[in-house]
Order: structure tokens, then C-alpha cells, then sequence
């Protein structure tokens, strides 16, 4: 046997969808940072340990591949619309393949890699085929792997499809993603821990996840759930007429009526040619209320003609500034919230 230094390698899939947008994600980003620092004072975990953060949203991207806990500087991490889920299994598997090293004859490889999917469970791309094929009986080798479901509304069904292990994080709170990251570490450091007594048989146990922050997932999605196609939640993008930067509204359906309510707003970093295009269209007769603008307060919105939507002051200004497309718009029929750009 050569003397090769057996790794530990531990991959983050992170959906960095718009239902992560304001304190979620925040939570995420801090626990990255929590997780590495932990692991970093213990020297067992140190030394095995290996790091790589996938993120998904429109897109799945590998953000910091399989890289060593001393050089490993957490991501910043952004929210964009939609949530590629089969595009980041697609990506873990050929990561898996091209990162990891095999046993051969002459060398020990690498341990058996620890995946830890964070995600609301609602893909928007084919996720099907890439969930079957990392399920598949002989891949079930490649890697163990941890789906953790956040929010009210994960469909634990898509998330069986791709692991036995399924739990779920019912309240997306940052504390409870605080929890998580807690028993990430703990998990991470167990396993590097007993690796070499459980490498070769394979089955490995973590530790208890947190009670009342995870959860075991029911194996099957309850039929009011299933039975409601209606998005969950949707989001609105606007630009503040002050500062003019980007941000996001969030209105969510009621439980059993086709209506949604707004109920935050969160700071965008910037918006990207396109992420318009991939919110789904929702008649703006179906949204009530406005939330107010997270820059600077202003209670409510207009659309422009341009398709933009800009935050504006209470009352009736006589004119407003489109703070996309400059033009001057005349204020007449008292309107407060008019999406003309997804009716119907
Ligand atoms: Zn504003
Ligand atoms: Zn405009």
C-alpha cells in the first residue's frame, strides 16, 4: 500500500432558491462559517476532513470544490430564482467521480463521502432521471447521503427519491438552521472520528439530529399538500426608487384558498439579466398587500410601463420616477399595486 493520506470528503449542496432570501440564507452563510471553524479545532477532523459547496438556484454551480478545512474560505452565498435540484445531483455525481479518490489495488482511496442537501424540496428542472441514478443500487456506495427539507411546504417524496435519509426543518428559522450546522459538525467530527472502524463496513450512524429543529420525514407527502399545483409561495422583484438597488417581495398562499398575502421583503445584491424571466406569472388579483420597501420603508409599489416595479411613498405623489427606465409617470387612478407584466 502507498502512503496516501485517506480523506474525508464532506459536500454541501445548499439551495440558494428565492425561499432562502433574508434571514435564511444569512443563517446558512454564518453556519459555513461555524462548521469550518469547529472542524478546524479538531485535529482528527482537520486532518481528514474535505470541503466543497454546491449551490443551486437557476443554476447549479460547485462554488469551492473539494478543497482541505485549513484553506477552505466560506463562500458568499446569493439568492437567484428557481431551483435547479437535478442540475446540482447531476454536478455531485460527476464531482463524486472526477474529486474522489478510488481504492485501486496498490492504494486506498478516499473515505466514503458525506452529502448533506439543504433545500425546500421544489425542484423547478428535471430532477427525476439524476435522482434514480444517484438512488441506483450500486451508487448507494458512492456516497452517503443527507437530505434535511426546509420550510412547511418540502415534498419529502421528491427528497426519498434520491436518499433513505430524509429529515426536515419544518420552521426555516436561523435558529434552527443554527441547530443544524451544530449537528453538521458533530456529525462530520463522529464520522472522522470512527472512520477507520466504520470505513469498511459501510453503515455509518450520526449523531441524533436536534430535537425540534430536524425532524425524521414521513414517507409520503399528505394529500393537501400533493393535491395544491399552486406554488407555495411567490416573488415579486422591485427596485427602490431611493437607492435604487434591487429587492425581493415575498407573499404566501393561504392554506386552502388560491390567495396570497405579502409578508417580507428582502434585499437583493443585484439583479442578473433574466431572473425576471424565470418567476413564474401570477395575477396580481390573487396578491394582497404590499411590503414595505427594505431600504427605505416606503409602504408601497408601482409598476412602470417598462415592466419595472419600484417602491413609492404613502399618499399620491402627482409624479413618480421609473428608477428603471427614468421616465415620469403621472399618477391618476390611486392604484397601489398593479403586476400589469404577469396578469392572466
Ligand atoms: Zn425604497
Ligand atoms: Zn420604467
Amino acid at each position: 500500500m502507498e502512503n496516501y493520506s485517506r480523506r474525508l470528503p464532506v459536500y454541501l449542496l445548499l439551495d440558494t432558491s428565492e425561499s432562502m432570501a433574508g434571514p435564511a440564507i444569512e443563517a446558512v452563510q454564518q453556519g459555513v462559517r461555524t462548521l469550518v471553524g469547529e472542524l478546524a479545532t479538531n485535529p482528527l477532523a482537520l486532518e481528514t476532513a474535505y470541503m466543497s459547496v454546491i449551490t443551486f438556484s437557476r443554476e447549479a454551480k460547485q462554488i469551492i470544490p473539494l478543497t482541505e478545512l485549513t484553506r477552505f474560505q466560506p463562500p458568499p452565498l446569493r439568492v437567484r430564482p428557481g431551483t435547479a435540484l437535478g442540475g446540482a445531483l447531476r454536478l455531485l455525481s460527476e464531482r463524486l467521480r472526477s474529486e474522489v479518490m478510488k481504492t485501486t489495488e496498490t492504494t486506498k482511496g478516499d473515505y466514503k463521502p458525506l452529502v448533506f442537501l439543504l433545500t425546500d424540496g421544489q425542484p423547478t428542472d428535471d430532477w427525476e432521471q439524476a435522482a434514480d441514478s444517484i438512488k441506483a443500487p450500486g451508487a448507494s456506495k458512492t456516497a452517503n447521503i443527507y437530505a434535511i427539507g426546509c420550510g412547511p411546504d418540502v415534498d419529502s417524496e421528491v427528497l426519498y427519491r434520491i436518499t433513505e435519509t430524509v429529515l426536515l426543518m419544518p420552521n426555516l428559522t436561523p435558529e434552527a438552521i443554527r441547530k443544524f450546522f451544530v449537528w453538521l459538525s458533530a456529525s462530520v467530527q463522529a464520522v472522522s472520528t470512527k472512520i477507520e472502524a466504520t470505513a469498511s463496513a459501510g453503515a455509518i450512524n450520526l449523531p441524533a439530529p436536534p430535537s425540534g429543529a430536524l425532524e425524521v420525514a414521513p414517507r409520503t407527502t399528505t394529500a393537501a399538500r400533493r393535491g395544491n399545483k399552486s406554488p407555495r409561495q411567490v416573488f415579486l422583484h422591485a427596485l427602490c426608487s431611493k437607492v435604487r438597488k434591487p429587492y425581493l417581495m415575498r407573499f404566501v398562499r393561504r392554506e386552502y384558498e388560491e390567495r396570497y398575502d405579502a409578508v417580507a421583503a428582502h434585499k437583493l445584491e443585484a439583479l442578473e439579466e433574466g431572473d425576471t424571466e424565470l418567476l413564474p406569472p401570477i395575477n396580481s388579483s390573487l396578491l394582497f398587500g404590499c411590503p414595505s420597501c427594505p431600504y427605505c420603508e416606503n409602504p408601497i409599489a408601482t409598476m412602470c410601463p417598462c415592466g419595472a416595479l419600484f417602491c413609492t411613498p404613502p399618499g399620491e405623489p402627482p409624479t413618480l420616477v421609473c428608477p428603471k427606465c427614468n421616465s415620469e409617470l403621472v399618477m391618476g387612478d390611486g392604484k397601489d399595486f398593479d403586476i400589469t407584466r404577469a396578469d392572466g
